[in-house]
């Protein structure tokens, strides 16, 4: 599957958190720029006029005048829950009975997650994301079929089969033993194939008996190479449930601690309503607080508060996710405005180029990956998203009036979808184009 091939484009990568508006140092911007690609990485990138002449070609991808950016990375996404996006539902323990935990059961069938998974991968391509961190059903197969799509189309995944032997319905509950075979089964036949990882991803500590909490943690110590995921601090009412089931713990992250699941490969969704205890602990621990904008708002679960955890540790890490299907669109770009409405509510705000930089590279390191993608340097895998700021009527009349960088970044990540994708390329594939969509 892995390439050779010529874009021609504007080039825009981060190499660290730009500081403000006006940091131009954290970023690459190449106003006609080339990308050569070779073997399904990036051979060779800068200004179109200094492409060296063993990449020189008149069959090239001409992108101009859009803007070519790394593919988005979506740190925390269910795959089963495609279908479950706009069910009406008032709160997170509702939506999950009422709706989710229906819905994941037909991921038992292995044809049905299947004919899924590449519909799965095909919403994220058109929405630019070329990597997800993703929740599996409880069903092996279901990672089994995504991790396998996936590896087809030699694009780099990460994923696990939720566990949960407790307050689910009977066909989608684990025990603590299976839990830990099955992930153990899926790690020795996916992780690090291609470009595929195994995440140890135990549910909630509300789905888990003390057993499975027990397991999950001997999971992570014996796969210290494996990303955690889970869900942390996201609805007042999850909060209380949990802390009846665990009346020992100091608070909801002091369970995770118990078992030996905080670190810096362990990925927390939401992190809401975390006390300052609870955030130096992850900010300790090298933990990442995953916010999740449209899930938080349309669950009604509130707001993530960005000062609040940098107050107490400038230095605890973030990352910027989906969580489809209680977010509400695949998009990053929407994820982002939907994430800068947040905080502006709370008083904050999020520079576009900050955006931007964390939907790609900052990313790419909540999960370890940023030597591998997450920028358009030499080296670096190819997997990159081209976006047109003019994309749709509105966009493109506001865009008629556009005169920086910045402006450009905050018209796309206002008003974008996957409209604004012209085209996302994996492994230097193109594997999506909005006109042949
Ligand atoms: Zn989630």
């Amino acid at each position: 599957m892995s390439a050779t091939g010529l874009f021609r484009g504007r080039l825009l990568w981060f190499d660290r958190e730009p500081e403000g508006a006006e940091d131009t140092a954290a970023f690459h911007y190449v106003e006609d720029g080339a990308i050569a690609v070779a073997d399904g990485r990036i051979a060779w990138s800068g200004d179109w006029s200094d492409l060296p002449e063993a990449f020189r070609s008149d069959d090239y991808s001409d992108y101009r005048p859009h803007l070519i950016v790394p593919g988005f990375i979506d740190c925390h996404i269910h795959f089963p829950q495609g279908q479950v996006v706009a069910s009406y539902a008032g709160s997170l323990l509702e939506w999950l009975n009422t709706y989710t935990f229906v819905e994941e059961q037909k991921y038992g069938d292995p044809t049905h997650a299947q004919s899924m998974a590449g519909r799965f991968l095909d919403m994220l391509l058109a929405h630019g994301t070329t990597t997800a961190v993703a929740y599996g059903s409880v069903h092996k197969g279901s990672v089994d079929a995504l991790l396998g799509a996936a590896v087809a189309r030699d694009m780099r995944m990460i994923a696990g089969k939720v566990m949960m032997d407790l307050n689910a319905p009977e066909p989608l509950t684990d025990t603590p033993q299976s839990g830990y075979d099955d992930t153990k089964a899926l790690i020795s036949e996916w992780h690090g194939k291609a470009r595929v990882e195994v995440a140890v991803t135990p549910r909630f500590a509300l789905t888990s008996t003390e057993a499975q909490m027990e397991m999950s943690g001997a999971l992570a110590r014996e796969h210290p190479d494996c990303i955690v995921q889970t869900h942390l601090s996201e609805n007042h009412r999850e909060i209380a449930t949990v802390a009846e089931l665990f009346p020992w713990s100091k608070d909801y992250t002091d369970i995770y601690d118990h078992y030996g699941l905080m670190g810096p490969k362990t990925l927390f969704g939401h992190c809401i309503h975390q006390g300052p205890r609870e955030i130096a602990r992850m900010s300790e621990s090298g933990s990442v607080a995953v916010f999740c904008p449209t899930s938080n708002l349309f669950l009604g679960s509130g707001l993530f508060d960005l000062d609040k955890m940098r107050s107490v540790s400038p230095h605890v890490r973030h990352a910027v996710a989906t969580d489809i299907g209680g977010g509400t669109n695949w998009s990053m770009l929407r994820t982002l405005d939907e994430g800068y409405k947040v905080l502006n509510l709370q008083g904050q705000r999020y520079h576009p180029l900050r955006s931007f930089y964390q939907a790609t590279l900052g990313n790419a390191q909540a999960i370890g990956m940023e030597t591998s993608i997450g920028k358009l340097k030499a080296g670096y895998e190819a997997d990159f998203v081209v976006l047109d700021v003019a994309s749709n009527p509105g966009m493109a009349l506001r865009a008629e009036t556009v005169s920086t960088l910045s402006e450009e970044l905050f018209l796309m990540q206002t008003m974008g979808d996957d409209r604004a994708v012209a085209a996302t390329i994996v492994s230097g594939v193109t594997a999506h184009r909005r006109d042949k969509a």
